[in-house]
């Protein structure tokens, strides 16, 4: 369904993993696409590829997610090359783990600065565009990490569950501008985050995961393409489970 014709879509951390598989899927439905990556151009432009063999726009562009003076830099550089962006994805993420009386200062705060300043900057800085046009969407990529706490991921908890408050809060502010703000919890999902962990964790995974597997980038990236499409234009504030059952 071509449903997103016309609209710009920009994934933030959209070189590989999550993010790569959404890029697809809103190309799949119409929209032109922006690749955020901060290091990996190659992988970016590979992904812009496959995003144009769906017969619609790709550009790559760098910027660290973190730093509020970059995000702003590529937000004014894309005004002037694509338009104004009307879906927002903020996909980027790291993890940091490590028990909590281990775990050091710079470690919360490289992951907060990420996970929970990086969607901060990148709202601020294309929310304009959605203004402009009157019509707006904010996808947040939380995790069910963010909503039921992990054993050496407080940093990543706290930045994910902070992640969905500020979606609600993002929902209640932006309602009446036409935009709506969502928040997608995935799992435990197949992807460079999660492939060193050990296989007696992913054999725990599986056993506590009702569909008794881990999760597909592409099965995140549906719920993701639902809540960008016009069918769901009356879903705001909402966290999306896509856990396999895990987290209900
Ligand atoms: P990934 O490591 O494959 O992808 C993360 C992407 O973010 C990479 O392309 C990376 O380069 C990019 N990135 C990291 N820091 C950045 C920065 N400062 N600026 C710009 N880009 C940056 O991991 P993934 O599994 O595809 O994760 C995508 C999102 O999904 C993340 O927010 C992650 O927290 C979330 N998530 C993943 C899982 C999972 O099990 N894989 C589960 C729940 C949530």
């Amino acid at each position: 369904m071509k449903d997103l014709n016309g609209k710009i879509c920009m994934v933030t951390g959209g070189a590989r993993g999550i993010g790569r598989a959404i890029a697809l899927a809103m190309a799949e439905a119409g929209a032109d696409v922006v690749i955020n990556y901060s290091k990996a151009k190659a992988a970016a432009e590979e992904v812009c590829s496959q995003v144009r063999t769906r017969g619609v726009r790709a550009w790559a562009y760098q910027a660290d997610v973190a730093d509020e003076e970059q995000v702003n830099v590529m937000a004014e550089a894309l005004r002037k090359d694509t338009g104004p962006i009307g879906i927002l994805v903020n996909c980027a993420g790291i993890t940091r783990d490590k028990s909590f009386v281990k775990m050091t200062r710079s470690m919360w705060d490289e992951v907060l600065g990420v996970n929970l300043g990086g969607p901060f900057n990148a709202t601020r800085a294309f929310l304009p565009g959605m203004f402009e046009q009157g019509w707006g969407r904010i996808i947040n990529i939380s995790s069910i990490v963010g909503q039921a706490g992990n054993f050496g991921q407080a940093n990543y908890a706290a930045a994910k569950g902070g992640l969905v408050s500020f979606t609600m809060t993002l929902a209640k502010e932006l309602a009446r501008k036409n935009i709506t703000a969502n928040a997608v919890a995935p799992g435990f999902i197949e992807t460079d985050m999660t492939k060193d962990l050990p296989e007696a964790a992913k054999q725990q995974v599986n056993t506590l995961t009702p569909v008794g597997r881990m999760g597909t980038p592409d099965e995140v990236a549906a719920g993701v393409a639902f809540l960008a499409s016009p069918r769901a234009s009356y879903i705001t504030g909402q966290v999306l489970a896509i856990n396999g059952g895990m987290y209900m």
